[in-house]
């Protein structure tokens, strides 16, 4: 029994954004909206997840099980694709039990939790790890942290065919790059499968340059037999994965006002902040026209909304995100 109906297809719809600094660049940008997929279901994290489900339906499991922390956006994505489409899930969270607007919704959408603390979190590449979780739970797949793996990319490979479909409502023939935020590089490497050198792919790095993110694109692309790959990573993270500080705060805040479209700021706000970085490097040629995959993460922001606000008007060095 499939887990997820093969007829549920969703669309991402590709938009331009317009803001006072890409008009004065003399460029153009689309945004392919991941966060407005679906009611329940968002994000990148949905791609990863998606053929991670349908190994599921093949071997005959009901649910799935897999780990994340308080605030994961793959946690919630899998919960609520559990509760959109009635197969039971099993999350298994870092730390202690913590009361975020995450867990609860994970608790609503009827997700099993147990939490690992910090020490039986970090336990979770050991060998021995999955069999007491097989044992209690024989009928649930466990699916990796956040859907990654060989699996994860090539759900991302049809992001690119979405885009390429809807170029002639903008009235584009054609664009010049793709850009994505990156954490692990699974998405990464999924939107350079699916270019497939027809485009440069441009990854904002969310970790910091030494977290062996390319290492990892790489290794992902041979296995998928892919050598000679046309991606450029970027240093997006101001330091470090929730890393935030006032200039980003402002940046996110601003955009939204001006452009309308919702950001969060440990992945989106960094990537849009590395386009306007290298327009301002001189480094995006006038006329040229970008492709910007808004990856979700919006559940995310909402218990980091008043540090936002209280950062725009911060001037300091970059702080660790609070949550
Ligand atoms: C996980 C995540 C990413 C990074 O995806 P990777 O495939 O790990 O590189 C980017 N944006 C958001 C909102 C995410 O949740």
């Amino acid at each position: 029994m499939p887990l997820i109906p093969p007829d549920w297809t969703p669309r991402a719809a590709l938009e331009p954004l317009h803001l006072p600094w890409l008009a004065e660049a003399g460029l153009e940008l689309a945004v392919l909206r991941l966060d407005a997929l679906d009611p329940l279901v968002s994000g990148n994290k949905w791609f990863k997840l998606a053929p991670h489900l349908e190994q599921a339906g093949r071997n005959g499991v009901d649910g799935v099980i897999s780990l994340g922390g308080a605030h994961s956006n793959h946690l919630h994505a899998l919960a609520a694709a559990g509760a959109r489409f009635g197969f039971p899930c099993v999350g298994l969270l870092r730390g202690e039990p913590q009361d975020t607007p995450t867990v609860r919704d994970l608790q609503r959408f009827g997700m099993t939790l147990h939490w690992l603390g910090y020490g039986g979190y970090r336990a979770r590449h050991q060998p021995g790890f999955w069999e007491p979780w097989r044992q209690r739970y024989p009928h649930l797949q466990a699916v990796p942290e956040g859907g990654g793996g060989l699996p994860g990319a090539l759900g991302c490979v049809a992001l690119v065919g979405m885009v390429r479909e809807q170029l002639a409502d903008l009235g584009w023939d054609d664009y010049h790059s793709l850009w994505t935020a990156v954490g692990t590089g699974t998405t990464l490497a999924g939107l350079v499968l699916g270019e497939n050198g027809r485009h440069p792919v441009f990854g904002a790095l969310a970790v910091p340059p030494d977290h062996g993110v390319a290492e990892q694109v790489s290794a992902l692309l041979v296995e998928a037999g892919r050598f000679d790959a046309d991606y450029h990573l970027l240093d997006a993270s101001r330091g470090g994965f929730a890393r935030l500080d006032g200039e980003l705060a402002r940046f996110l805040l601003d955009s939204e006002r001006d452009g309308g479209l919702m950001l969060e700021p440990l992945y989106t706000a960094k990537a849009l902040l590395a386009i306007r970085q290298e327009a301002r490097a001189g480094r995006l040629p006038a006329g040229s026209r970008l492709v910007l995959l808004h990856t979700g993460g919006l559940q995310g922001r909402r218990a980091l909304q008043a540090e936002l606000a209280q950062l725009a008007g911060y001037t300091g060095p970059a702080v660790e995100a609070q949550g």
